[in-house]
């Protein structure tokens, strides 16, 4: 398979040494982490391509069509659901390589740039001219622009910027037969279904994404910082409500409750309330009159005003996070699990899942806070940690405290997944979202593109019964 590869894209985009093996074994997800530290042997790769440009992408994917060898692309592995898992008869196709900006065009506002780049350095580039993508997920330095598309990914600007989803534009794939498609073209279409869909939240289980073109914006004017304290997170969530159906949109709101505001904001707690963080951005005039509605809405509501350096902290540290390792060294086993509820939901889902968490064995910590605001309801990012004393049990605490979460949150009516994906995590609980026949539909549409199941087989899709 080596010699093939080479004699298609070069000796220098192929290779099979252990250490470039090992690094691609598996991405950020916790459990492959607990795994590794605990001295498990993980499956590598038979060899990890690194394509140059969307011909050597066709190249690789027409010999592994031919000769039935799986592809499992590689953005930059920041995902946390596990959506990469190699075996040894496969290829691990490392998109990194691929990095270039390709076009800025100022006047229609439009970025275009080959997949693999990182997305700060994609970020940067426009921001030299002015400009902003306005999609800041946290793993912004550590994720790759085709991850994102991949993942359906939201950044924490998403409130008025919106998520990947409504800042791509058009985007170049591969299918699976080693075919080129450009999907999207105009600003706005109804030639037929949007066909970027195929692409955004496949998680590389339809085609390589190679190039993408993103709808851009000009540097905001101006950027303020206001905070909040709500007694309650039921009264955060209808203040959160009032200000976006009053069609106001601060970029950025947060929501934390009690328990994390004592955690991440020592120096803003004020008895058992939650803390809400507001960034308004954009024409000077605009912010001004935004921050007069939102205090005027808190006032009527009976929220107080907190310190503003709250938010201003947040901003600057606001992606700063521990690695799985050294948590683990302490004996805590942890996680992120972020759902989404219409707001009639979103008490009875906080509540639940918090309460369910609690229930897990070992469980220190179950605390939430709220980052994306739409008008017809809100997220919820949850956090655990498990601290059980046994690092054999540790990955039963984890899968368990994940089981728990997700079920109530279904039992309550919410989404199961607002923007990490599925994965091998979530895949036997998308039936929740998707239902039976949208399980078969999935897989009726997975078929109909990668009839040979080459493309990251095993993720995404709920194991076959
Ligand atoms: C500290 C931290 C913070 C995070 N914060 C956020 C956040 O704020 N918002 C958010 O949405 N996510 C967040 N994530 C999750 C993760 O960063 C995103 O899912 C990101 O979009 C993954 O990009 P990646 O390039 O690293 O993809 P990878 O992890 O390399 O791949 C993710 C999936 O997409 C597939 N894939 C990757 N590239 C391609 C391609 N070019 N074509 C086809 N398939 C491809 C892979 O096979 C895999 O299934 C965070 C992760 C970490 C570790």
């Amino acid at each position: 398979m080596l010699e093939q590869l080479v004699e298609l894209v070069g000796a220098e985009q192929v290779t099979d040494d252990a250490e470039t093996l090992a690094a691609h074994r598996f991405d950020r997800w916790c459990l492959k982490h607990w795994q590794d530290w605990r001295g498990e042997a993980l499956s590598t790769a038979a060899c990890v391509v690194r394509p140059r440009h969307t011909e050597d992408v066709q190249a690789v994917v027409r010999y592994a069509a031919s000769n039935a060898i799986p592809i499992i692309p590689w953005g930059l592995g920041s995902g946390v659901c596990g959506g990469i898992e190699p075996t040894n008869a496969q290829i691990l196709m490392d998109m990194s390589a691929m990095h270039q900006v390709l076009e800025i065009d100022e006047e229609n506002l439009l970025l275009t740039v080959e997949a693999g780049i990182n997305g700060l350095i994609a970020e940067e580039a426009v921001a030299a001219v002015g400009l902003t993508i306005g999609h800041w997920p946290q793993s912004i330095g550590i994720s790759s622009v085709g991850g994102w598309i991949s993942t359906r990914a939201s950044g924490q600007f998403s409130t008025a910027y919106g998520n990947i989803e409504d800042i791509v534009y058009s985007l170049e794939m591969v299918l699976p037969s080693g075919e080129r498609v450009t999907l999207g073209k105009a600003p706005r279409a109804a030639a037929g279904p949007d066909l970027r869909h195929l692409a955004l939240g496949a998680e590389g289980t339809h085609g390589i994404v190679t190039h993408v073109t993103l709808s851009l914006r000009r540097q905001p004017e101006s950027r303020r910082f206001s905070a909040w304290y709500a007694p309650d997170m039921a009264s955060g969530f209808r203040a959160q409500r009032e200000i976006v159906q009053q069609e106001w949109r601060p970029p950025v709101m947060r929501q934390y409750d009690a328990s994390e505001v004592a955690r991440l904001f020592p120096d803003h707690v004020r008895e058992d309330h939650c803390l809400i963080l507001l960034v308004h951005e954009g024409p000077g005039s605009r912010v001004d009159a935004e921050m007069h509605a939102v205090e005027s809405i808190m006032a009527d509501l009976g929220l107080d005003p907190a310190d503003s350096a709250s938010a201003e902290g947040w901003m600057s540290h606001r992606n700063n996070v521990p690695e799985w390792r050294d948590l683990l060294e302490q004996g805590l086993i942890a996680d992120t699990i972020e759902v989404s509820g219409t707001w009639s939901q979103i008490d009875a889902i906080y509540s639940d899942v918090v309460s369910a968490l609690k229930t897990v064995p070992d469980c220190v910590n179950a605390s939430a806070h709220s980052s994306h605001v739409y008008r017809s309801g809100i997220n919820l990012y949850f956090t655990f940690a498990c601290m059980p004393g046994d690092a054999s049990v540790m990955g039963d605490r984890y899968l368990e405290s994940w089981d728990r979460a997700l079920t109530a949150t279904a039992q309550a009516g919410g989404g199961i997944a607002h923007h990490h994906g599925s994965g091998r995590l979530r895949r036997d609980y998308l039936h929740h979202d998707l239902g039976a026949a949208g399980i078969d539909l999935l897989r009726t549409l997975k078929q109909a593109i990668d009839p040979q199941g080459i493309l990251n087989p095993g993720n995404l899709l709920p194991s076959s019964e």
